[in-house]
């Protein structure tokens, strides 16, 4: 594997965005330095880092927040230094003591009774973003109770899907990605865990999913992306189900929940981690 690092000057509070938008873009780990960020990247071509890194940058902008264009510099890694320090930034996760994400070279001594192994490539979703992990921890505390249907759009490497099947082994799930790389990194995820039979992957949105409805749907997406498709969530919401909604900044709550207000849905519980939400909601 060939790693390239990049590294951006960003203003304090333009971190956070940026760090969402560059795991989105397939960086596997980043690195918070003074002043910048060191933002790692697996078998990307050069190339197409400079393109999505500029188009980051747009997106901040867009956000309102300051950019400064001549700041990035992108290196590949030496794979002794790979080998050597790489691998620290994936360490185990654990999920109220019963669930468990690592790297397929990581072993937790602790007793756990799910294991969920996501191997770092170019999908978003190993597990130690905080919208993740946000949703991670509302899966988990609901796993005496969830369904065995769901929808995962913007599925990424097959997280949220896969540790759905763990908890509950019976479950048929739907996992939606618009990049076809992403899919491929959930076939191989779910496969490595040994679910693959229960998870159903579609590259797409909402218009590619069969027409059916579900008790309970994961949505780790941005603000921007999920208003406009907030009519489709609620046509594909059964009348007592539930959506995880993840991928919120803390300063977008109140125009998020003027939106879920507006297309009929009741927030019924909020948490958050850092400086992201999570929105547990349901019809009006
Ligand atoms: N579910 C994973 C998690 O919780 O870590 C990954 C979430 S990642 C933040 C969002 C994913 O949504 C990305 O993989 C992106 O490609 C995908 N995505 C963005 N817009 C989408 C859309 N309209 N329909 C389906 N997937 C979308």
């Amino acid at each position: 594997m060939r790693w390239l690092a990049c590294t951006i000057r960003l203003s304090p509070e333009s971190i956070d965005l940026a760090s969402y938008y560059l795991f989105e873009l397939g960086a596997q780990g980043i690195q918070e330095l003074e002043g910048h960020i060191i933002a790692y990247f697996s078998d990307m071509d050069e190339k197409d880092l400079q393109t999505g890194i500029e188009a980051v940058f747009h997106d901040l902008r867009s956000a309102g927040m300051p950019v400064f264009e001549e700041s990035i510099l992108i290196e590949a890694v030496p794979q002794e230094d790979w080998h050597a320090g790489w691998r620290k930034y994936f360490k185990p996760i654990l999920i109220d003591d019963i669930l468990c994400v690592r790297p397929p070279w990581e072993k937790v001594k602790k007793r756990i009774e799910h294991h969920v192994i996501i191997e770092p490539k170019q999908a978003f979703g190993t597990g130690n973003h905080a919208t993740t992990r946000l949703m991670l921890e509302a899966i988990a505390g609901k796993h005496h109770v969830l369904p065995t249907s769901v929808l995962d759009l913007g599925t990424g490497s097959g997280i949220l899907a896969i540790a759905h099947c763990k908890l509950k082994p019976t479950s048929q799930i739907i996992g939606v990605d618009i990049d076809p790389i992403a899919i491929e990194n959930a076939v191989e995820n779910a496969e490595l865990n040994g679910v693959a039979e229960g998870i159903k992957w579609i590259t797409g949105t909402f218009d590619d999913v069969p027409d059916q409805s579900f008790p309970m749907i994961y949505a780790n997406l941005q603000r921007h992306i999920i208003i406009p498709l907030l009519p489709q969530f609620k046509a594909r919401l059964q009348p007592d189900g539930t959506i995880l909604f993840s991928g919120i900044l803390v300063t977008e709550e109140v125009s998020m929940r003027v939106a879920l207000d507006e297309n009929g849905f009741s927030v019924i519980r909020q948490k958050q981690l850092e400086e992201w939400i999570l929105l547990e909601v349901r019809h009006s």
